[in-house]
Order: structure tokens, then C-alpha cells, then sequence
């Protein structure tokens, strides 16, 4: 039996392909590299010596899935695939919209059609929308404030009336948070097409000396030194969590939320502090005001994922800003290096 990863080439389902593997268990990949590269899942397999094969189609087709399942025996799925940028997504709404939720409703089809239950989900902390109540925990109502934000509360809603409408569904909403770093070899990590949009990867590349200055966006903020607060996750842990939900759906049937988050909130001067001390680099910044629809402050309460998943994240954030380094060190241009 093998678990089927949508979107398992990008940066999180890469991560989490070799989680999997090491655990024992084998991997099938569904994407379309729109975002993404195959060399990812073949430094995968240099590193685990398993290989994930990688079938190149589209989760909006329902001719690729079924090409998918009548080809692999697929006991479980984890959905990473979907469109990310929220600014790209206010552009182009009906994009998002149709890639994210056709591709949610499609894999549904197929997976019912095949007698293939069990799904976990990638979804964000932007569903908590513009909520100020901190830690945020998973029985707060959710809204969003973007069409990136709605395809993900609208994939949630899908998902629980699913699994309300026929319980031989088990399945698992994971919520995270800001997802960093990369796996420790420096041979995986985030590839971001473009400048980034996220401050990981914007730092990285101006360290490097691509670009010439990161702008913190806001420094007037309700926090302590005025920088928007968030909650980084080692994105080795969030993977470990996907491991931790797989096992947790085997035998738990209906749709449950979990957020996978550390419970810290680091401002954005505690990265930029961290990563100059911990690489010994510098990091060039100036303060810009505040960028359009961010919050101040967004950290989970992770309690739920630790008292049922058994899953709490471990690694620190030395460990990210130093792995998130140690990746781009050695993959200056991501996987075109
Ligand atoms: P990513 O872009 O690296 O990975 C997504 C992958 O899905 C890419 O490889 C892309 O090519 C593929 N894809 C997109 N649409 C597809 C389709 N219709 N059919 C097949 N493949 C398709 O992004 P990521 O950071 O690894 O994120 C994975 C998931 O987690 C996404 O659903 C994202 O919305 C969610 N998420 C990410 C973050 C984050 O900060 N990275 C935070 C919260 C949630
Ligand atoms: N940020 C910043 N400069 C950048 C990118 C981000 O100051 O070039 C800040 C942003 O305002 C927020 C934090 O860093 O406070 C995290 O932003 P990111 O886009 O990584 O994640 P999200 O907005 O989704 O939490």
C-alpha cells in the first residue's frame, strides 16, 4: 500500500515525501511541477535510497487521478496540491478558485471511487482570517480576508460535509502556521520562483547578496520591539506532523482540525538577530510601513495536535534560520543550481 501525495513535489510535500519514506512506508507523487521540480524528488531518493514516483498530471483531471489509483494500490492521500500567493490570488481570483477547489472536489471523486478514505489536508492559519484573540485555537470561527484564504476554508467546509455525509471518511484538516527552513542535508529546501513574497526566503537571498535589502514591513506594531509577530515551524516538523495525522486517520473516521504550530511568536528583527548571529552573515534591512492585510501578531495553541496527534514541534529557531541557510548556501539558484 503506498500514500499518494498531491503536490508532493513542492516544498512541504518534498520534506514530507521524505518523512514518509524513512518511516517505512512507500510514496506515489501526483503534480503538475508548476511550482515545482522534479529534482526535488530526486534528492529525495538520494537521501532515503527509496524512490517516490512522481506521476506529472493535474488533480483537476480526473483522468490523471484515476491514471493514479488504477496504477498504485493508495491506502491514504495527503493534498498539498494548490496555488499559494495570496497577492497573485487577489489578481487572479477565478485561477485560485478553480485550481484549488476543482482540485479538492476531484480527488474526493476519484478517492471514493477507488474505496480510498483516508485524507489529510493542507490548510493554513490564514483561515483564522484578521482574529486578534492569541494563541489561536481550532474552535474559533474562521473567515478570510483573501481568495488564496476562502479556497482553504472553502476545501475545509468540503471536507467536514464529506465526511458528515458518509463516515467511511477519516479525515484531517491540518492548519499551519509559517512553515521554514529545510531538511538538515541542505539538499531540500524552499524554491521560491521570483523575489519571495515570505520573509524566510527573502532573507536568505539577501544575505546572499541578491537582493540588496529586506524591508520590515511595519515597526509600529502592538509587539515588542513593533515587527509583525508569527509562529516559524521547522518545516521537518510540520512533516513529521503529516506522518503523525496519517497514523492518527487510520482508525478515526469523521474530519478533525488540527493547527501545527510551535505556540512562540518570533518578530520579524528576532529572525533577522537569530539569522545573523546563528550563520554570521549580515542582513541588511530598513523599516517600510506596513504591508496591506497583515496582522500584528498570529501564533497557534498546538495542544489539540499534541494531546491526540502525540505530534509537538521540536526544533528551534536557530535550527530554522540555520537550515534555511545551509539550503540556499548550497543551492544558491534552488534546484536550478
Ligand atoms: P508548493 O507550491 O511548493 O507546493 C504545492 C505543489 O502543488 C507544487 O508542487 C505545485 O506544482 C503543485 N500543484 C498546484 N496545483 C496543482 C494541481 N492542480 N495539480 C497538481 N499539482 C498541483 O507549496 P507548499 O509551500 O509546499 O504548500 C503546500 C500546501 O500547503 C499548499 O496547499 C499550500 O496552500 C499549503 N500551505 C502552505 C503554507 C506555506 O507557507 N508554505 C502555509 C499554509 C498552507
Ligand atoms: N515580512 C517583512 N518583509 C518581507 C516579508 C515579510 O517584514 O519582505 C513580515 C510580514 O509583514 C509578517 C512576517 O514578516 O509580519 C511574516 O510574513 P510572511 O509573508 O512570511 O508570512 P505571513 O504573512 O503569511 O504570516
Amino acid at each position: 500500500m503506498a500514500i499518494l501525495l498531491t503536490g508532493g513535489a513542492g516544498y512541504i510535500g518534498s520534506h514530507t515525501a521524505l518523512t514518509i519514506l524513512n518511516s517505512g512506508m512507500d510514496v506515489v507523487v501526483l503534480d503538475n511541477l508548476l511550482n515545482s521540480s522534479e529534482e526535488a524528488l530526486k534528492r529525495v531518493e538520494q537521501l532515503t535510497g527509496k524512490k517516490a514516483p512522481l506521476i506529472v498530471g493535474d488533480c483537476t483531471r480526473k483522468e490523471d487521478l484515476e491514471k493514479v489509483f488504477s496504477q498504485y494500490p493508495i491506502e491514504q492521500v495527503v493534498h498539498f496540491a494548490g496555488l499559494k500567493a495570496v497577492g497573485e490570488s487577489v489578481e487572479k481570483p477565478l485561477l485560485y478558485y478553480r485550481n484549488n477547489l476543482d482540485a479538492t472536489l476531484t480527488l474526493l471523486e476519484v478517492m471514493r471511487a477507488h474505496g480510498c478514505f483516508d485524507i489529510v489536508f493542507s490548510s493554513s492559519a490564514t483561515v483564522y482570517g484578521t482574529i486578534q484573540e492569541m494563541p489561536l485555537r481550532e474552535t474559533l470561527p474562521v473567515g478570510c480576508t483573501n481568495p488564496y484564504g476562502w479556497t482553504k476554508c472553502m476545501s475545509e467546509q468540503i471536507l467536514k460535509d464529506t465526511a458528515a455525509a458518509d463516515e467511511r471518511f477519516h479525515i484531517v484538516l491540518l492548519r499551519y502556521f509559517n512553515p521554514v527552513g529545510a531538511h538538515e542535508s541542505g539538499m531540500i529546501g524552499e524554491d521560491p520562483s521570483g523575489i519571495p513574497n515570505n520573509l524566510m526566503p527573502f532573507i536568505c537571498q539577501v544575505a546572499r547578496g541578491r537582493l540588496k535589502e529586506l524591508s520590515v514591513f511595519g515597526h509600529d506594531y502592538p509587539t515588542k520591539d513593533g515587527t509583525g509577530v508569527r509562529d516559524y515551524i521547522h518545516v521537518m516538523d510540520l512533516a513529521e506532523g503529516h506522518l503523525a495525522a496519517l497514523h492518527y486517520a487510520r482508525d478515526h473516521a469523521g474530519a478533525e482540525v488540527f493547527n501545527l504550530g510551535t505556540g512562540t511568536g518570533y518578530s520579524v528583527m528576532d529572525l533577522v538577530n537569530t539569522f545573523e548571529a546563528v550563520n554570521q552573515v549580515k542582513v541588511p534591512y530598513h523599516f517600510a510601513p506596513r504591508r496591506p492585510g497583515d496582522i500584528a501578531t498570529c501564533y497557534a495553541d498546538p495542544a489539540k495536535a499534541k494531546e491526540v496527534l502525540g505530534w509537538s514541534a521540536k526544533r528551534t529557531l536557530t535550527d530554522m534560520c540555520r537550515d534555511a541557510w545551509n539550503w540556499q548556501k548550497h543551492n544558491p539558484d534552488g534546484y536550478r543550481s
